[in-house]
């Protein structure tokens, strides 16, 4: 879509709406459990720009964001569109009355916030919502390793457990956004620590997100050796939680990322022999035969993230362009 699009409407003495469109450039906020970037990037994923603020208090960090965007803004008039990619709860239906809004989360101060009204209020631009996890699936699908998938997942390992899960080109959404990361799974038999999950205990977040690791270890996931059975424990459960998304979606590739998976990449083969082992020959399929590029990193790397938002403005700006082009 963009492509074409940029290359029909790169005319600027054209004066149909859909010239400022898809010549623009689009702005992005993903904001994470632990940090939050701003971003400024062309419709084909190209960076201009991008800044980095501690997730705190939202009185604390929003007005730190809105003060970059609004920088960004007034430099440049050429901004087409908005995009924000958070982490969940969040309400991102857009027919719903509170959407926009963090849900219940244990984040303090966020519960109830309006961040797309927030953000987005006196820019004069469109704004879009999704969570990070969808964001980043479709920054993938857009310029990373997914291109040409229309089923596939993308999985965060980091201060939370998150999936994009991506059927059939778009992200799974029903009421409301998946959260997948929580789903219950069975335990590695004698395993009894509790979970660090404030509404679950031993979901999956709670067994195998960063904070998770902390707590069960009483020290920095940095100071763990690397063959600590402690991994064979995480890598357990988040294969756990792969089967369940084989079996639900049967996904042609699964996209493994995140700070806890960067940093400790010897999950990686722990989590291949754990899946395997789980589904035990039940499914079969070329893709899953090929487990090494089945269970791969994203292709975006760590750009994944702040591509989001950009990847989720990209899709609202061809939306804008396209019907006054239909028209014209
Ligand atoms: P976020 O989830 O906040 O968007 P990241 O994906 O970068 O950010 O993940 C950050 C998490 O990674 C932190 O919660 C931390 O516990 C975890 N982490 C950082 N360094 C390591 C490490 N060396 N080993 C394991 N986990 C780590
Ligand atoms: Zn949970």
């Amino acid at each position: 879509m963009s492509r074409r699009g940029h290359r029909k409407w790169r005319n600027e003495s054209d004066s149909t709406v859909g010239v400022v469109m898809a010549t623009s450039i689009l702005a992005g906020v993903e904001l994470g459990g632990t940090k939050c970037v701003c971003v400024l990037a062309t419709p084909t994923g190209e960076i201009l720009a991008q800044e980095r603020v501690d997730t705190l208090a939202p009185d604390v960090t929003l007005p730190q964001i809105k003060a970059i965007l609004h920088q960004w803004f007034e430099t440049r008039r050429d901004i087409s569109a908005l995009g924000i990619a958070s982490f969940g709860p969040v309400d991102v239906d857009k027919a719903s009355p509170g959407w926009g809004k963090i849900g219940q989360t244990p984040k303090a101060g966020w519960t109830g916030v309006d961040i797309v009204q927030e953000l987005s209020a006196g820019l004069g631009v469109p704004a879009v919502l999704d969570t990070d996890v969808n964001g980043a699936a479709l920054a993938e699908m857009r310029w990373g390793a997914a291109v040409g998938l229309a089923d596939f997942a993308y999985v965060t390992i980091g201060t939370g457990v998150g999936v994009g899960l991506i059927v059939d080109g778009a992200p799974i959404c029903g009421f409301g956004h998946a959260e997948l990361g929580h789903m219950r799974i069975p335990r590695v038999a004698g395993d009894t620590w509790p979970g660090s999950c404030p509404y679950h205990g031993d979901c999956v977040e709670g067994l195998a997100a960063g904070p998770s690791i902390i707590s069960r270890s009483g020290m920095r996931a940095s100071l763990i050796a690397t063959d600590d059975p402690i991994w064979t424990l995480v890598g357990h459960a988040i294969a756990q939680m792969l089967h369940n998304i084989v079996l639900s979606a049967t996904p042609r590739r699964i996209f493994l990322g995140g700070g806890v998976i960067t940093a400790q990449p010897q999950l990686f083969p722990i989590i291949r022999r754990e899946l395997q082992a789980s589904l035990n020959g039940y499914v079969s399929s070329p893709e899953l035969d090929r487990i090494e590029e089945y269970i791969t990193p994203p292709g975006l790397g760590t750009l994944a993230g702040p591509l989001g938002p950009i990847a989720l403005a990209a899709a609202l700006a061809g939306q804008a362009t396209r019907r006054p082009a239909a028209v014209a």
